[in-house]
């Protein structure tokens, strides 16, 4: 393979730019020519693209967003719109495409392939953790660590004034970001779509909380479930302790990668590569008990995200 294509789409996430670092600069070790697509399928489709140079890539490594932006593109998830973007890629001789985004992303990249014989490769870029397949995506751990500086920040003004902070995070259907900043913030409780909370159990352990010498509590509620004011506000309606709502939002979007991230990156930019050039497509990158793999995307995205039960019982136990 001479030339491959790439492109990044669906939500952006911290790690991007260093996973189309390693992409190119890999691409580029191997002799193969790369062009960075702008704006994901919109900008396949509209042939939006320039080649990438060892130099192209510099100084982005340690920056959040994507340099090649993102979009949602509703005409990708049409034939018409697939083989619009078969056409580009035949028309500029780009023989195999790595496509950085969230399941949706992926599953424009297995209708290239399995439509229209295109060589594809996901590498799983969404803050949300929501892929079964790998134990962690793109921009999850930074994402999780953000939320943390804030949850730190919230509990310094809570315990002053002995106040109850609800904080929503992101995560869309999935809890992982919730679970994961519950447990490491020593959040008190968290609320998340795979479990259905009970607001009594929750007032009973607060109540236990404060009844023990705490001054504060911390209730993370995941996106997916309901917004932290409304949650907020059902709570205060069953609770004599004040309640404040804070919505993380954005900014854990954005930032620069942590060393977890920058690491996946290199890696599964790494992998994607060697992948087409060894003449592999319809693959998609992970990791797996710390070993960097590649499994059928097919099978990726059609497996159901599992909930870590044992992690939330974990953070039942020892936050208290
Ligand atoms: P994130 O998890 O961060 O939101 P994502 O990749 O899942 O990322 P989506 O908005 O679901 O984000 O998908 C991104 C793009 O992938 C869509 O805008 C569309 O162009 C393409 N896409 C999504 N679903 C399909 C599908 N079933 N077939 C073809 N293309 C699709």
């Amino acid at each position: 393979m001479k030339r491959i294509g790439l492109l990044t789409s669906g939500g952006d996430a911290p790690g991007m730019n260093a996973a189309i670092r390693a992409v190119v600069r890999t691409a580029i070790y191997f002799g193969m020519e790369v062009f960075g697509i702008e704006r994901g399928y919109a900008g396949l489709i509209d042939g939006k693209m320039t080649q990438m140079e060892m130099r192209s890539v510099s100084d982005i490594v340690q920056r959040g967003g994507t340099m090649l932006r993102t979009a949602r593109c509703s005409e990708m998830q049409t034939l018409e719109g697939q083989k619009k973007a078969a056409d580009v890629l035949a028309a500029q001789g780009i023989e195999g495409l790595v496509v950085i985004g969230g399941d949706g992303s992926f599953r424009g990249a297995k209708d290239l392939t399995e439509n229209f014989g295109i060589p594809t490769v996901g590498i799983p870029g969404t803050i949300d953790n929501d892929l079964q397949y790998t134990d962690y995506t793109l921009g999850f751990d930074t994402a999780v660590n953000t939320c943390l500086e804030a949850i730190n920040k919230l509990r310094d003004t809570m315990n002053s004034h002995e106040r109850i902070s609800v904080v929503e995070v992101m995560g869309r259907h999935c809890g992982d970001i919730a679970l994961y900043a519950g447990i490491t913030s020593g959040a008190e409780i968290i609320v998340v779509p795979e479990i259905k909370y009970d607001m009594d159990d929750i007032v009973k352990r607060i109540d236990r909380s404060r009844a023990s010498g705490k001054h504060s509590n911390i209730i993370v509620v995941a996106e997916g479930v309901m917004s932290a004011d409304d949650f907020a506000k059902e709570l205060q309606a069953v609770t004599t302790h004040s309640v404040r709502s804070t919505n993380i939002g954005h900014i854990q979007r954005g930032g620069s990668p942590s060393m977890a991230d920058r690491m996946l990156a290199a890696q599964f930019g790494n992998k994607a590569v060697r992948l087409l050039k060894d003449g592999k497509g319809n693959r998609v990158v992970g990791i797996r008990k710390n070993s960097i793999i590649d499994m059928d995307i097919f099978e990726a995205v059609s497996m159901k995200k599992q909930f870590n039960y044992e992690l939330y019982e974990t953070l039942q136990m020892i936050s208290m």
